[in-house]
């Protein structure tokens, strides 16, 4: 049966004062939960001699102290986890910069919701079982592949279980199986069509590609442009994090104008990300998000670092949810570099690009004079390094300019040798500001 405009009518449009009755509910059945099972949530509310019974209100959620991403370092692996270990049925983790691992933790029921919230999201995205969607998010511990994977199984469409690597074979069958929906980061979107270019083929003439949904990293308005333009498809934003679940968190509809909240599952709020103190709708902060439903390990108030602001004006779609601007940083690791935001990821991402290149790589970024310097330090792979016929000009020339594809400012490459770029236990340090102390 087709469900027409929406996956479930009856929450996507649900009246703003029903969904905060919902919401209290939920949230006090929550805190409750949190609060009996976890000596992690018991310590903090014991901290400002809170009970689950304060809570009476929606407005009583700001009495809770925040959780942060050290809280779930700090009680890696399962410190959190607030159900009896053989409740859990799957582990995700994201890789941090420094130390532990982050860790999300679900039962069967959380799997449940993430699949829900998932195949509402893709549908919402204008996904319908008739397509043929292909998945070029990395499968593993990483929740883009698999959260993707999970949403299309309960949509009903066909998957093409892609994940990452292999560009030319990915291209292969997109064309042959006839894919009409792509679900990647979009900077791998950018690198798609542009391996199509060069392999002669028109997506508009070749593919039956007509959407895609991008997210996992920061992207611009300007990526989005040339992603539609280039691949001819109509492309979404898609949001979420592995403590909150993975994506499907929010989600942008036809209109384009915000990422819908799913407020039945979560609850949003912007901060002052320097003193913590609760924003209004529509100010720019960080934003603070409650799981609602989520129970092997939930987040109370948990500080995402990502920098949005809220609008609550009704949606042209007709859905209710909130609506959150995309997200064009975390405030963790974005480097301003000629008034420019400049993610790492962006830079491993045209790193990656180069099967001559090992994956370590160095940003060095200082201020000699007026201008900033954006130096990118890069390893040859051994293999590469033996090559006697390798154009080391011109691979450095096409490293540039994919950095610049990427970031949109243009950087200087240099090309050290196998094992040059330092390491440490853990993961490498990807950053050397020497603005520091300069500023
Ligand atoms: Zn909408």
């Amino acid at each position: 049966m087709e469900k027409g405009q929406y996956w479930n009518e009856k929450i996507e449009t649900l009246p703003t004062e029903e969904i905060k009755k919902l919401q209290l509910q939920k949230l006090r059945e929550q805190v409750k939960h949190c609060y009996e099972n976890s000596s992690f949530y018991r310590k903090k509310f014991d901290s400002v001699n809170l009970k689950p019974e304060d809570i009476k209100t929606l407005d009583d959620l700001k009495k809770i102290p925040f959780t942060v991403k050290s809280d779930l370092k700090e009680n890696y692996p399962f410190g959190m986890v607030t159900v009896p270990s053989d409740e859990i049925v799957e582990v995700h983790a994201s890789s941090g910069t420094t130390g532990n691992p982050i860790v999300g933790a679900y039962t069967k029921g959380d799997m449940e919701m993430w699949q829900e919230i998932m195949a509402r999201s893709i549908y919402t995205a204008g996904g319908r079982r008739q397509d043929v969607i292909h998945i070029a998010y990395g499968y593993g511990l990483f929740t883009g592949g698999l959260g993707f994977h999970y949403g299309v199984q309960k949509l009903g469409a066909k998957i093409v279980p892609a994940s990452g690597g292999m560009t030319q074979r990915q291209i292969k069958l997109m064309k042959d199986l006839g894919v009409t929906m792509l679900a990647c980061t979009p900077s791998f979107a950018v690198y798609l069509a542009e391996t199509m270019a060069q392999e002669g083929v028109v997506p508009q003439r070749d593919l039956k590609l007509k959407r895609g949904m991008f997210g996992a990293e920061p992207w611009s308005d300007k990526i989005r442009e040339r992603i539609q333009k280039d691949l001819g498809i109509e492309a979404f934003d898609v949001y979420g994090l592995t403590e909150l679940c993975g994506p499907g968190v929010s989600v942008e509809c036809n209109q384009h104008d915000g990422l819908h909240i799913w407020e039945d599952h979560f609850i949003v709020e912007t901060i002052d990300p320097n003193t913590g103190e609760s924003l209004p709708n529509g100010e720019e902060g960080e934003l603070v998000f409650t799981t609602l439903t989520k129970t092997g390990m939930p987040m109370l108030r948990y500080r995402t670092r990502d920098i949005s602001k809220i609008n609550r004006e009704k949606c042209k779609c007709g859905r209710t949810h909130a609506r959150m601007q995309r997200i064009t940083g975390r405030s963790d690791d974005m480097l301003i570099i000629r008034g420019v935001n400049v993610f790492p990821s962006q830079v491993e991402y045209a790193v990656m690009c180069f099967s001559e290149l090992a994956t370590q790589y160095l940003i060095v970024v200082d201020r000699p004079g007026a201008l900033d310097t954006f130096v990118v330090k890069v390893e040859l792979c051994e293999k590469a390094c033996k090559d006697t016929q390798l154009d080391r000009n011109s691979l450095k020339s096409e490293i540039q300019k994919r950095i610049h594809i990427v970031t949109g400012i243009s950087a200087d490459v240099e090309i050290v040798k196998p094992g040059e770029l330092p390491r440490t236990e853990g993961k490498a340090k990807r950053v050397l500001d020497l603005r520091k102390g300069k500023m």
